[in-house]
């Protein structure tokens, strides 16, 4: 009995045909229409399945196959539908509709499990939309206060709380906070959005650690001058300060001995912004990734020192602001090993490694033994209408994913 790769490639064509646009990409904000009606065609497929379906407060879908033994904590499993603009229809969905083709499989064969299964569907995982990512999972998690969740708004002032309207039956805030005790373990299927599988060809990834990421505003701030009246020497230009602060920041996360270390600057504003004016104020962004606390910790304090070291050169003011900061989250050894020997049992090459993208995983697995199994992503390309994986390699994501949930559920033998 193995699950049907056919299937599950019916329901992905079906949900790509949603939210899709002119050059062939995915537009499905969290709780647009075109989320909503993805969301309805997976809980189509969940009442098909006869799981029995819960929305919860922040809209996260939860369909539950109970398990022979009801108290049981549950085996958790997937991911999200929301999409980034013009984005691909691997990322996310692939994590929702392998688990149902794997519970589909369980259904026909009559096969019974120890454990409840529950597919999980989280809200907003892409910050696209309300500035804030892997929402559902956060406030799952309890990391994340459902009121301040509310709160948040996207660029037409609508908040979070108003778009949830669009899904009609929710559960209670006070039960949006998953019970640890009420959960066995959690795993997420998902591409690797990175070419390290392709170019080993190796067709599974096992995740053994998702990288930290941290976010900075930098003001720098000088004085505004005539372009024409103010001699070089009688300057204080906060852009040519920035523009040496970028290059050492690009500098340090190059020359950084891990290897790893990423830093970008994405985002850059100048004020007032005019051709004959020597800028006022500058304010940029900067992401800072890592899978290690050691490296991140390291990083931050040598961007922080060269920032201030540019600054004073200059005689620019500058002020650096932490917007948000997630330490690496090491996933557990016990879910890595059952993944490994799911691909051992099925003689299937597996690579340990690490995820540079956060994912919902981050957060459940603040809940719960948690774990990431990721298939390649041809070319490395993803957040692209260019985002795919050949059906061949997603057939065997699906084989490992069932034999995961086989073992981790715990088949009862008949
Ligand atoms: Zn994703």
């Amino acid at each position: 009995m193995r699950p049907s790769i056919d299937r599950l490639k019916r329901d992905m064509e079906e949900l790509s045909l949603i939210g899709r646009n002119d050059e062939g990409g995915i537009d499905r904000a969290a709780l647009s229409p075109a989320n909503v009606e993805a969301r309805s065609m997976v809980m189509g497929i969940m009442d098909e399945l006869g799981l029995s379906i819960m929305v919860d407060a922040v809209g996260n879908i939860r369909g539950r196959k109970p398990g022979r033994n009801p108290s049981a904590p549950a085996v958790m499993t997937g991911s999200h539908l929301d999409s980034v603009p013009n984005g691909g229809n691997f990322d996310g969905p692939l994590g929702v509709l392998t688990p149902l083709e794997a519970l589909r499989t369980m259904k026909d064969a009559g096969i019974e499990m120890e454990h409840p299964i529950e597919v999980v569907v989280f809200t907003g995982e892409e910050g696209s939309r309300f500035g804030k990512g892997t929402l559902g999972s956060s406030v799952m998690s309890g990391g994340l206060d459902i009121e301040e969740a509310y709160k948040l708004v996207d660029a037409q002032g609508i908040t979070l709380q108003k778009a949830l309207d669009a899904v009609e039956v929710r559960g209670k805030p006070q039960d949006v906070v998953l019970e640890s005790e009420a959960v066995k373990s959690f795993v997420e299927l998902h591409i690797e959005q990175g070419a390290k599988l392709e170019e080993a060809g190796i067709p599974i990834g096992i995740v053994e650690v998702i990288s930290g990421l941290a976010c900075f505003r930098v003001t720098a701030t000088g004085r505004a001058d005539h372009a024409g009246a103010t001699p070089m020497n009688m300057r204080l230009d906060p852009l040519v300060a920035a523009a040496e602060m970028i290059l050492a920041i690009n500098r340090i996360a190059r020359e950084d001995a891990s290897g790893t270390l990423v830093a970008t600057v994405g985002k850059l504003t100048v004020q007032p912004g005019a051709f004959n004016v020597v800028p006022a104020e500058v304010v940029f962004g900067i992401d800072v990734r890592d899978p290690s606390r050691e490296v991140m910790g390291r990083a931050i304090n040598e961007i922080k020192a060269a920032i201030n070291r540019i600054a004073s050169a200059h005689g620019v003011k500058v002020e650096v602001e932490e917007l948000e900061k997630v330490m690496p989250t090491p996933l557990s050894p016990t879910i890595i090993e059952t993944i490994a020997g799911s691909c051992d049992k099925l003689g299937i090459k597996a690579m340990r490694m690490y995820s540079g993208a956060i994912h919902d995983t981050s957060h459940m697995a603040e809940v719960t033994q948690a774990g990431m199994v990721f298939v390649p992503s041809a070319g490395g390309k993803s957040h692209s209408p260019l985002e795919f994986t050949p059906w061949e390699k997603i057939a065997v994501g699906l084989d490992v994913l069932f034999d995961v949930l086989l073992t981790l559920a715990g088949q009862v033998s008949r």
